[in-house]
């Protein structure tokens, strides 16, 4: 089949908004379904699509609209990433939780080139100076949280064991929620309250398990800090049968750690905070996604929940791989992008002259070179015109990115079709970069013209804010109050997308915090067993921390 690559393309969008029409109507219909009882004695399971909505039900609507806007960082150097602007700071304190409460105006009324300033010492400050001596020792209830990790060791292998042996590849919904009831389980014996959201038909996953726990009242205390644990129940692996096999110190099977170990490190450093009485005097929701390694579409359902429960939380901690040194308190955002080029059909031997123009496959690779060169070396953006097909007759499909073309050498050729990604660290830079493009597509050579269209739908960027690195801090004093090595934000041009970074414009947040391994997306996906206790000791007095004075928490990530 031949069509004009434009004419695709606009029916690409159609399918989409006749899609997200369906996906409108199909929750407004949803609402108020029955709960449903559960498989699982101990676990309550309640399909429910949330009140009807009608934000979303346009296709003209975007991912966008769930996401405040950061701001222009055409010039932010790798090396000091973290000094993010006066503008991040203002959206996250304007679209957080932690503004209203403890709005600190003379932070946020500072110009911005001072406060660039300030952030940017702060970031260096808080990377580089190490922390107070008291902080760097363990408190006797610290000890006792930490024992009593170390000796749940082998119920979280057991437990690890467990989830590992329901396979649950992001198509396997049945496997995917039996994962969920599993830890759902878990939770509900620590007092979380819990839900299993089905996902509509259309999206076609299986769903999320969210569970929350209010905090102990206490007259004359400030309201807990609202933490929000993530994590998710598939694995891209499907591993078929295969089951977890312990060899001395190392765990095999799909999700041992991607995230199978994550989640058991996050549920069993919840245990130890709740066997010294220190969970009731925190309040925690926690969500763990069916769908991370393939996300459902359209993804403004698919991360609903996730980014509801964020709107409810103060800080997020994501339980993705972990290593010794690093935590993660950036990743880069990753946007589609189609350029459909149309030119006048002619005989080759007029080409370049008035009548014949020329042609769609000149004036595709004059837009590449030109993006090239406007946009080439900026720290953290990348993009990549990962197919292109150009000629006489042209077909490229969206989805599937395959096409075909054909055409014959004396012709000036009419149809050209590129498509691309784009990988940005802020908001702005992804708004910036996009400007430059149209820019550049705007000035067709004679004879042609191009058209550029943006997806929807993308992944956005955790950008590496102050408050991200004060997070890291928190997390660097807690290692290395346990003995363990010093702990520094990543480099945020190492890690891919994540389901952090839908949540990642609307609160502070780091990750990961789960276990050490190998393999991950594969057969021999393996966990580096030592790495469970370790790991749950330092997630558990990360969140212990955070949440003993929940006011200097919310300062420090404010002032940050
Ligand atoms: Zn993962």
């Amino acid at each position: 089949m031949t069509a004009c690559p434009i004419a695709l393309f606009i029916a690409a969008i159609r399918s989409r908004a006749s899609r997200l029409a369906a996906v409108s109507s199909y929750r407004v219909a949803a609402t108020g379904a029955e709960p449903r009882a559960s498989d699982s004695a101990r676990t309550t399971t309640t399909r429910s699509y949330g009140p009807p909505r009608t934000d979303n039900s346009s296709p003209a609507d975007t991912m966008r609209a769930f996401f405040t806007r950061s701001p222009l960082t055409r010039t932010l150097p790798a090396s000091i990433a973290c000094a993010a602007r006066e503008r991040v700071l203002k959206n996250l304190a304007a679209h957080s939780h932690l503004s209203n409460r403890t709005a600190d105006g003379v932070a946020f009324s500072m110009p911005n080139s001072i406060r660039y300033h300030v952030a940017g010492a702060l970031c260096a400050a808080i990377v580089t100076a190490p922390t107070p001596g008291a902080a760097q020792t363990v408190t006797p209830v610290e000890q006792r949280i930490r024992a009593h990790v170390e000796a749940n060791t082998e119920s979280a292998i057991a437990l690890l064991e467990r989830s590992v042996n329901i396979n649950s590849g992001t198509m396997n919904k049945a496997g995917v929620e039996a994962v969920g009831m599993l830890f759902a389980g878990e939770l509900q014996s620590l007092g979380f309250r819990t839900s299993w959201i089905a996902m509509p038909p259309v999206v076609n996953r299986a769903g999320h398990l969210v569970a929350e726990r209010q905090p102990r009242r206490r007259r004359g205390r400030a309201a807990p800090l609202r933490i929000l644990l993530i994590g998710h129940l598939d694995t891209v692996f499907e591993g078929e049968g295969q089951q977890f096999v312990r060899t001395d110190s190392i765990g095999t099977g799909a999700g041992t750690s991607d995230m199978k170990g994550g989640i058991v490190v996050m549920v069993q450093a919840l245990k130890a905070l709740a066997s010294v009485g220190a969970l009731d005097d925190m309040h925690v929701i926690v969500v763990l996604t069916g769908d991370e390694e393939n996300a459902g579409d359209p993804m403004e359902l698919a991360r609903d929940d996730l980014i509801r429960a964020a709107r409810r939380s103060d800080l997020v901690l994501s339980f993705e791989g972990g290593s010794d040194s690093t935590a993660v308190v950036a990743r880069r955002g990753s946007s589609d992008w189609v350029l459909a080029v149309t030119a006048r059909q002619y005989h080759s031997s007029g080409m370049f002259r008035e009548g014949a123009g020329y042609g769609a496959i000149y004036e595709a690779a004059r837009v590449l070179t030109e993006f090239r060169t406007a946009l080439a070396g900026q720290p953290l953006l990348s993009f990549s015109p990962g197919v292109i097909v150009g000629g006489e007759k042209v077909s490229y499909d969206t989805t599937m990115m395959t096409g075909t073309a054909s055409g014959k050498t004396n012709i000036v050729p009419p149809s050209a079709f590129v498509h691309g990604d784009l990988r940005f660290i802020t908001e702005g830079q992804l708004d910036s970069a996009r400007t430059v493009m149209r820019e550049i597509v705007a000035r067709s050579l004679p004879g042609t013209s191009s058209a550029i269209h943006f997806s929807k739908s993308y992944y956005p960027a955790m950008a590496p804010t102050p408050a991200n690195y004060s997070l890291v801090a928190t997390y660097d004093t807690v290692s290395r109050a346990l003995g363990y090595a010093p702990v520094v934000g990543n480099d945020p041009g190492r890690r891919g997308a994540g389901d952090i970074s839908f949540v990642a414009p609307i609160i502070p947040g780091l990750d990961g915090l789960g276990v050490f391994g190998s393999g991950e997306h594969s057969p021999r996906e393996a966990i580096d067993l030592t790495s469970l206790p370790k790991q749950t000791a330092r997630a558990a007095l990360l969140m212990y921390r955070l949440t003993r004075d929940s006011e200097r928490t919310r300062r420090r990530l404010m002032v940050n």
